[in-house]
Parts: C-alpha cells; structure tokens; sequence
C-alpha cells in the first residue's frame, strides 16, 4: 500500500509520503513537479477532509440541539 520514491538527493528508496529523508535528512521532493503535484493534491484532500469533518459536526450539532 505503501509506495517508495527515490531521494533525488541519496538515491535512497523512502516511502513517497515522506517529506524528509530519513538517510540524508534533505527534502526528497526539492526537484521535480511531481511533488508538487502531490503536494496539491494533499493539499486538497486535506481540505475536503476538513469540509466533511465541519458537515458532520455540523450533523451532530444539529441533532443535538
Ligand atoms: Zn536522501
């Protein structure tokens, strides 16, 4: 489940989530476009995360009151 990316700094294999390289300490995504697109695309998701947790809240207030 879990995917790996290479450290475009050590060549280590570290899993893609990570945003420093636990061998060389460097932010394995400085190069490249794709990390920034996953770095939106979490952007994102964090976001519709924080919309469904305010709906839901919002649910429970409602039937609360
Ligand atoms: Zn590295």
């Amino acid at each position: 489940m879990s995917e790996m990316k290479e450290c475009c700094y050590c060549n280590m294999d570290i899993p893609s989530k990570a945003r420093i390289c636990p061998y060389c300490g460097n932010d394995p995504d400085y190069i490249g476009s794709d990390a920034h697109k996953s770095r939106k695309n979490a952007e994102k998701f964090f976001l519709i995360m924080l919309a469904f947790f305010i709906t839901v809240a919002c649910l429970i207030f409602a039937m609360g009151a």
